[in-house]
């Protein structure tokens, strides 16, 4: 292992508080060696503002340390330690081909996690081999970078690394690592972690240290752990409103999947939807839709009670005072998600005040998409340019009763028709990563090692809000299939 400076400074600032956590909650671990790195993809203005050097990640040196053939200095390479319900039942998980290299501080002071996944073994493999593939690598680039894009919180990706392995599934795949990016790693599963088989020590460690990284208002509030709950709540809220408003589906929302810092995580089997359709599921292993699109919210909550259940040792020392605590920051759950939802739902019909009626029109519209079959994401998009002809619903009677409903209420309000425009076309993304141009793009880099399909791609939705011509390519549905589209986990 190659250890130290590099020859130009790759500017990684690397601290790693979260090694100064109690031992159970990680184990040391070097990533395995790689034959053969060479960069596939790099993240330029991520790099930027996290203050790297991008020619020292693209020199030999750099391309090793996001390899994992270098150990840069400063790092302490440890896999983390977590459990989860996954799909409803209880499991020990932990990082089992993914380790965090350490903290790094970015020039003004903010501290992210910097991850290798698909490093290699860990002692939390269980039976994988701790690898990851390079086409669902660059998969999760493409879709956490439309992502952040579409300014919903999420981990991103700095770079995928192709490391000159053969990968074994069902077929030899080529072997890659991803740079992920985060604001911290601390998942509800690691939570559920400590309260199952650590001590009450351990998990105040952990949620003092979760205060200190993410929460530090909370603090000095008079239960600290109430108000950790509560934040943590009230950004899943917000988190899951803006999934439901691009028509997002995460596809495995398991409790380990669901970080406490409310950013999305781990973009296994996600897709976003077309027709819409709350039962729309992507994931090959979702029999019963546990995680459909319009299961999301209700998904949500169940795993914030399920994290609610690991303070209650914190929460109060009289047990039902805590439960009680406990039950009433749940109960809001509901109620945080739905205005969080409406007010989004509002901006995508440009309405900027408030009417009781809303929630009617805006129900009204989806259930005639659903009975239509009109496409999610260019329904708003069509409505955005004042382009009815372009939707689905152009024609149908139910649709011209509700366009009149809507140029009514939209009359009602003080601002002028240019407001609303700009408010929706901020509001409605012009294009999303369409599985089929997802999968157009991945083609050509896995097989042909040809990028530059990608770079398109990922260049166009770096711009969502845009309305051009150029943009039209990617807003073009597939065509109608036999077979729906499926995703696949831990590939
Ligand atoms: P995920 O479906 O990516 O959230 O992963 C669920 C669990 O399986 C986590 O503990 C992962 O670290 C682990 N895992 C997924 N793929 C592999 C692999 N190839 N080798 C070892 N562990 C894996
Ligand atoms: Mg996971």
């Amino acid at each position: 292992m190659k250890e130290g400076k590099v020859i130009t400074e790759t500017e990684l600032n690397l601290e790693n508080s979260y090694a100064s956590l109690p031992k159970m909650f990680f184990s040391r671990q070097s990533p395995s060696h790689v034959p053969s790195p060479k960069l596939a993809v790099l993240n330029y203005p991520l790099i930027e503002s996290l203050g790297l050097n991008a020619k020292a990640l693209e020199s030999d040196d750099g391309v090793d340390i996001l390899a994992g053939n270098r150990i840069p200095e400063g790092a302490i390479p440890l896999a983390q330690a977590y459990a989860g319900h996954q799909f409803g039942h209880f499991t020990m998980l932990g990082d089992g081909r993914a380790l965090l290299i350490g903290e790094h501080i970015t020039p003004i002071g903010e501290r992210f996690d910097i991850q290798l996944k698909g490093s290699g073994r860990t002692p939390y493999s269980r039976g994988g081999d701790g690898k990851a593939s390079l086409g669902p690598m660059l998969r999760e680039y493409i879709i956490s970078e439309a992502m952040n894009a579409l300014d919903i919180p999420t981990t991103r990706s700095l770079a995928v690394v192709t490391t000159g392995e053969s990968i074994i599934r069902e077929r030899n795949l080529p072997g890659a690592i991803l740079t992920r990016i985060a604001s911290s790693h601390i998942r509800v599963g690691t939570f559920q972690y400590v309260s199952q088989w650590g001590t009450v020590e351990e998990l105040k460690a952990l949620a003092d240290y979760t205060l200190q990284r993410h929460f530090k208002e909370g603090e000095d509030k008079e239960n600290p752990y109430l108000s950790l709950l509560q934040e943590v709540i009230k950004n899943q809220a917000e988190l899951i409103a803006k999934w439901q408003l691009v028509g997002f589906i995460h596809g495995v929302m398991n409790t380990d999947n669901m970080t406490i810092s409310g950013e999305t995580i781990d973009y296994g089997p996600c897709a976003f939807m077309d027709v819409y359709d709350p039962g729309t599921v992507f994931s090959s292993i979702d029999t019963y839709g546990r995680y459909a699109y319009g299961n999301q919210p209700n998904i949500a909550a169940w795993n914030l009670a399920r994290f609610a259940e690991t303070l209650l040792p914190l929460l109060h020392s009289d047990e039902d005072e805590a439960l009680n605590l406990a039950q009433n920051a749940i109960s809001n759950f509901a109620n945080l998600y739905k205005n969080n939802w409406l007010s989004g739902m509002r901006a995508k019909l440009g309405i900027f005040n408030e009417e009781p009626e809303d929630e009617y029109l805006i129900e009204d519209l989806l259930s005639t998409m659903q009975k239509h079959g009109a496409d999610y994401t260019n329904t708003f998009r069509a409505l955005t340019s004042d382009n009815r002809k372009d939707t689905a619903l152009f024609g149908a009677t139910e649709f011209d009763k509700w366009y009149e409903l809507w140029q009514e209420r939209l009359a009602r309000q003080e601002e002028s028709k240019g407001a609303s425009k700009q408010l929706m076309q901020s509001s409605n993304p012009s294009i999303i990563p369409r599985n089929h141009r997802v999968e157009e793009a991945l083609e050509a880099a896995v097989t042909k090692g040809d990028y530059s399909v990608m770079e398109r791609l990922v260049n166009a939705l770096s711009k969502p809000h845009v309305y051009s011509k150029e943009q039209d390519y990617y807003s073009t549905l597939p065509e109608p299939s036999t077979c729906p589209y499926r995703t696949y986990c831990g590939t």
